[in-house]
């Protein structure tokens, strides 16, 4: 037996009642005028349990038994009302079930589509040189303790890049809104025995090149095309737009799941974005317009960003068919070949050659 009380169909009247439910899930709600209500109690609707608020069944005629015996409730409604009750629910709100569902698809696919990039980008060209320099050196250090080792260019090579880059590479970028110090390091990569071409570029202006990327490269100017894409990523921050995307990403995985074990997983942080996951297409896209200008202007023929590219992706699936490395669980390579030199970027960069051999220094 719960007490309760008894209010009729939209009034604020109130009678005392008891209510009480036989093994069929039958109720009977006995109010102190003598009137009786009957029915099937998985029929009935019952609020949401809200603390210690007291809960309301509504009867089919509109009226309403309301009582502060939150725990008698839950138990009968375990008993009664969930499996019908439940599909009673469904039935009479299936229209608006839907509703809800598309538009939490909506709103979900549209914050990890626009949301997360515009919060990303906002965030990643808002935060201080400082803390890219933090984030950078964890970085730096993360790659040098599991991916990269010492190179192996002779110091006389190594000085040669260096100082061709300091002198005639690092300086087209005082014109920059951002004013960045760049660093170029020599690194040796190696996955299952295969020399990995590559330049990365840190936040804080770091760049690495990769001694096969060094061995690669037939001349200077290849070597420059692809310095200036990184430092276009290092202008735009797209490492740090990377790496905040894909915080908020798991973060918001976590969240949803429930699973607070990728925590530890985000320490790697910028590290393991940078030689796993790839950049959007919108990302390089725009590091290669920033190379291009700047190649214009350094009088460097544009079209040696497409062929070092292409002799690498070349490189790349050579090395896989050789080492039939991709029956391997290997993202790094896959990256490569699902990623080639796509047309839109040799047009570019074709486009861009024609007007650097009119000797122009802006191309339209
Ligand atoms: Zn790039």
């Amino acid at each position: 037996m719960i007490e309760g009380k008894w209010h009729p169909k939209g009034s604020a009247s109130q009678s005392d009642a008891e209510l009480s439910v036989n093994d069929l899930g039958r109720y009977v709600i006995k109010v102190e005028n003598g009137t009786f209500y009957r029915g099937d109690f998985s029929k009935v609707q019952i609020s949401e349990r809200l603390g210690n608020v007291k809960r309301k069944i509504t009867l089919d005629d509109g009226s309403v038994f309301v009582t502060e015996n939150n725990n008698a409730i839950d138990e009968i409604s375990k008993e009664y009302q969930k499996a019908s009750g439940f599909i009673h629910y469904l039935e009479t709100h299936l229209g608006w079930i839907a509703v809800a569902l598309i538009i939490t698809i909506i709103t979900a696919f549209s914050f990890f589509k626009w949301g997360v990039p515009w919060t990303s980008e906002k965030i990643a060209h808002a935060l201080p040189s400082e803390t890219n320099r933090v984030i950078s050196s964890g970085t730096m250090r993360f790659l040098d303790d599991y991916i990269l080792e010492e190179s192996n260019l002779t110091k006389e090579i190594q000085d040669k890049i260096s100082k061709h880059f300091y002198e005639k590479i690092a300086p087209l970028s005082v014109a920059d809104e951002k004013q960045i110090v760049y660093t170029l390091h020599f690194r040796s990569w190696s996955m299952n025995n295969i020399q990995i071409p590559n330049a990365l570029a840190l936040p804080s202006g770091d760049i690495i090149v990769t001694d096969k990327f060094i061995e690669l490269s037939k001349n200077q100017e290849e070597i420059d095309s692809v310095l200036l894409h990184e430092m276009g990523h290092v202008v735009h921050r797209h490492g740090l737009e990377m790496m905040i995307e894909g915080t908020f990403i798991t973060v918001a995985v976590m969240m949803i799941s429930g699973d607070g074990s990728g925590i530890g997983d985000m320490g790697m942080g910028l590290g393991s974005a940078l030689v796993s996951s790839s950049y959007s297409r919108g990302h390089e896209s725009e590091a290669d317009l920033y190379a291009f200008k700047k190649m214009l202007l350094a009088h460097i023929n544009p079209k040696s960003f497409s062929t070092i590219m292409n002799r690498i992706t070349a490189y790349i699936s050579t090395e896989e068919n050789r080492t039939d490395i991709k029956s391997d669980n290997s993202t790094l390579l896959d990256y490569f070949s699902s990623h080639p030199t796509t047309q839109k970027r040799v047009e570019l960069a074709n486009h861009y050659s024609e007007c650097f051999k009119e000797g122009l220094t802006v191309c339209k």
